[in-house]
């Protein structure tokens, strides 16, 4: 598993519960003001290159080759990172978290929650918050946010926009995710081929979405959860 190297930030947040408003937007003078002065820069050419571009090299996380085939590495743990300062509680329960007017490209990621003898996890349950396509989040509001329960093969069905980029943060969305009565592990997916990527201290390559179509209207990817 690769290491975890957080920012000074990043790393204090995880040990104060991460409630520091610094914990994504290190250096950014105020959260609110650098979202909007960066969403203008922040259109869908930094949307995520297909995977083809991708030179990363890395290690496969728990990955399958098409949507729908689940496959589960035991080796591919989910690696947990910072909350940050935009996480709300009492999402609603849902699978779709945009609508027409949602601000960005189309994205549909599905998968499987596996518990870490590579079982499929019924009824596990995938709490996700993100930017919209501009970088924003909606800090007063659901938009964006919503609260996901795998089925009786323990997959999921998200459908979403590609979060933008804000100041520190690559393309990404957030997750806390737990089996039934089970902890609450938080983490962040990623996204191949990003060019933000490189720059982000919270970025980790095992925490990368698989790409299966990447157009103008939407995309469609991967990710298989395999909890510790
Ligand atoms: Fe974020």
């Amino acid at each position: 598993m690769p290491m975890v190297i957080l920012p000074v930030a990043a790393a204090a947040a995880l040990v104060m519960g991460g409630c520091s408003t610094d914990a994504e937007s290190t250096g950014a003078a105020s959260a609110t003001a650098a979202e909007s002065t960066t969403a203008a820069s922040v259109a869908s050419p930094t949307a995520p290159a297909s995977p083809s571009s991708s030179t990363s090299g890395v290690t496969a996380p728990a990955t399958s080759p098409t949507a729908g085939t689940a496959t589960c590495d035991p080796g591919a743990t989910l690696v947990e990172t910072t909350e940050g300062p935009y996480y709300t509680d009492g999402a609603p329960s849902r699978d779709t978290l945009s609508d027409a007017d949602t601000v960005g490209t189309p994205l549909i990621l599905t998968g499987t929650v596996f518990d870490a003898a590579c079982q499929p996890v019924p009824g596990a349950t995938i709490d996700v918050w993100q930017a919209d396509g501009a970088g924003e989040y909606d800090n007063s509001g659901y938009n964006l946010r919503g609260v996901l329960t795998t089925d009786a093969q323990g997959r999921y069905t998200l459908t979403t926009v590609i979060p933008g980029i804000y100041p520190s943060r690559t393309e990404h969305i957030h997750i806390k995710i737990n089996a039934p009565g089970g902890p609450v592990y938080t983490t962040q997916l990623f996204f191949p081929g990003s060019t933000a990527n490189e720059d982000d201290r919270i970025y980790d390559e095992a925490m990368l979405i698989t790409v299966d179509e990447d157009s103008p209207e939407q995309m469609r990817a991967t990710f298989n959860f395999v909890l510790p």
